[in-house]
């Protein structure tokens, strides 16, 4: 099963954006303040519309509490847009928000459970998968949210997303995760298109945690092609079945009409640089239905 803002669903058939945002813009600054406008939601709806004509199924919205979440408002738009999404559980890293400075694991543990079996927010729209991460410094604060995250994992089913501020990050992630219990192949540490080599992707991809190499067309970090070069590389190794690729899209300035290749970057821009360096269509359906499908998809 996987749950979206508008329901359980039993499968999912076709590529899925695992890593995106729906409604924040985090071109001026950052925290819970930057959601997109009425305007905006209908741009949303339309580039996702846009992306579904080269193929996309389902888009993952990775806000949390503290960074713009609003469930209704996600699902007004796959409504709009007849696309299934899914919406988070879990709490923002930057800042903390006091609620969780001030609480413990285990109410922390029992809010993100009650996100995925209950409703987000007061709503009775419930999460899909469960989302934290690390600021610049790993603070104690992230360290109560992650092993809050992996309880209510275990106890849901529901997989762990993490947001890493740096790669070296992701060793401290897979190691508190499962410590407290969690299966690698449930956790996506995301971010992983920083990474310096491949040889970075082969040496976390041991631990059997999934990698979101999820940043694609956001050129003002790294060019398509540096990614597309890094993806080559870890599939020429095996990696295919550990590898989701996604967007990342949280500014408006990549909506299509502001000239950005929004939600179609993977599509449009992505897929042709792969095939050229000779990454097969069935290792890019791996990385955009399978992985993300596996994922998604509770387990028990
Ligand atoms: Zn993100």
């Amino acid at each position: 099963m996987i749950r979206t803002v508008t329901g359980d669903l039993d499968t999912i058939d076709g590529p899925i954006l695992a890593h995106e945002h729906l409604q924040i813009d985090l071109c001026c600054q950052k925290g819970p303040e930057v959601v997109l406008g009425p305007a905006d939601q209908e741009e949303v709806a339309n580039d996702l519309v846009q992306a579904m004509s080269h193929g996309l199924q389902a888009v993952v919205d990775l806000s949390v509490f503290g960074s713009g979440r609003n469930a209704e408002v996600l699902r007004k738009i796959s409504l709009q847009a007849q696309l299934p999404v899914i919406c988070a559980a879990g709490f923002y890293w930057d800042p903390t928000p006091q609620i969780v400075l001030d609480s413990s694991v285990e109410f922390l543990r029992d809010r993100m459970i009650d996100d995925v079996t209950i409703g987000v927010d007061g709503s009775e729209i419930r999460a899909g998968i469960i989302k934290i991460g690390t600021d610049r410094e790993i603070s104690p604060a992230a360290e109560k949210l992650f092993i809050a995250a992996a309880l209510a994992s275990i106890a849901t089913g529901a997989a762990v997303v993490t947001h890493t501020s740096a790669v070296a990050q992701a060793a401290w992630h897979v190691a508190t995760l499962t410590a407290a219990g969690m299966d690698p192949s449930r956790i996506l540490i995301s971010h992983m298109g920083a990474a310096r080599s491949v040889e970075d992707l082969i040496t976390l991809g041991r631990s059997g945690v999934s990698m979101g190499i999820d940043k694609v067309g956001f050129i003002a970090r790294r060019s398509n092609a540096e990614l597309a070069d890094l993806v080559a590389q870890a599939c020429a190794v095996g990696l295919e079945n550990q590898i989701i690729l996604s967007s990342d899209v949280a500014r408006r300035d990549r909506l299509l009409r502001r000239g950005g290749s929004s939600y179609s970057a993977v599509f449009v821009d992505f897929y042709p640089m792969l095939i050229e360096r000779g990454v097969s269509q069935a290792k890019i359906d791996r990385m955009m239905c399978h992985n993300p499908h596996t994922l998604l998809h509770f387990v028990h």
